[in-house]
């Protein structure tokens, strides 16, 4: 079993997450199926076959915080899983991996699952800091000291979107990393995905790496002839 999660990221309608439900019904997978969709569709449909995910949450429970969404409100729609630290969260909205952290641990409070995003830039990676960041973005962005499931992604910030992928040596040595470091944090089996530049004809390659439970896919999520070649494409 792989985990296929989507980011609609600012795209769609609730029509259109009503066109993808019901192709998503007639999907034969024992993957699990997450779309992470802006907060104004998550009640659109009842997720049947796939679960429901936010692309981002408050890390305040309630009160005087204008404009923000909290986790317990996620969870009394229907959301079971947050993206956490997007590298555009990290980019436009300045979150360190100290907000990262908070976000995650009231996001694990409220009985969701964080999908926590870690990723080099494409300066870091050419002046050879990416297992520094990666490392880092672990250690600092997943809570070790509260029980409750969460989920890495590694997310490549010069690959997202940009239609480049790392080599299968570079996934490979990133994954091996994060494995390791959540590990030596109390967090072994923690899922690892792959995210950026996922499509139908990258997807099963990359999913065969050393711990890689899944992948986290942008463009190719939104539409269902993009996407189902995706799930399908493994087991
Ligand atoms: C993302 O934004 O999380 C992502 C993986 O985007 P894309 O697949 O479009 O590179």
């Amino acid at each position: 079993m792989k985990f296929i999660a989507g980011n609609w990221k600012m795209n769609g309608t609730c029509d259109a997450l009503k066109t993808m439900a019901e192709a998503l019904v007639n999907v034969q997978t024992e993957n699990r199926i997450i779309l992470c969709v802006p907060f104004t569709m998550l009640g659109c449909v009842k997720p049947n076959g796939f679960a429901i995910g936010a692309q981002d949450v408050s890390a305040h429970d309630h009160g005087a915080f204008t404009g923000e969404i909290s986790a317990g409100m996620l969870s009394a729609i229907g959301a079971q899983y947050v993206i956490v630290g997007h590298s555009e969260r990290r980019q436009y909205h300045n979150e360190t991996n100290e907000v990262v952290r908070s976000k995650a641990v009231t996001t694990i409070k409220a009985g969701l699952t964080p999908i926590i995003c870690v990723g080099e830039t494409m300066d870091e990676k050419q002046s050879g800091k990416t297992m520094e960041i990666i490392e880092s973005g672990v250690r600092e962005s997943v809570p070790s000291d509260i029980t409750g499931d969460v989920i890495v992604a590694y997310e490549p910030r010069w690959a997202i979107g940009a239609g480049l992928t790392p080599t299968t040596d570079e996934i490979t040595a990133a994954h091996t990393l994060i494995a390791d470091t959540l590990k030596s944090m109390g967090r072994a089996g923690t899922p690892i995905l792959y995210g950026a530049s996922v499509k139908a004809n990258n997807a099963a390659e990359i999913m065969s790496i050393a711990n890689v439970d899944g992948v986290l896919v942008g463009g190719a999520s939104l539409k269902p002839d993009d996407f189902i070649p995706i799930i399908t494409s493994v087991k």
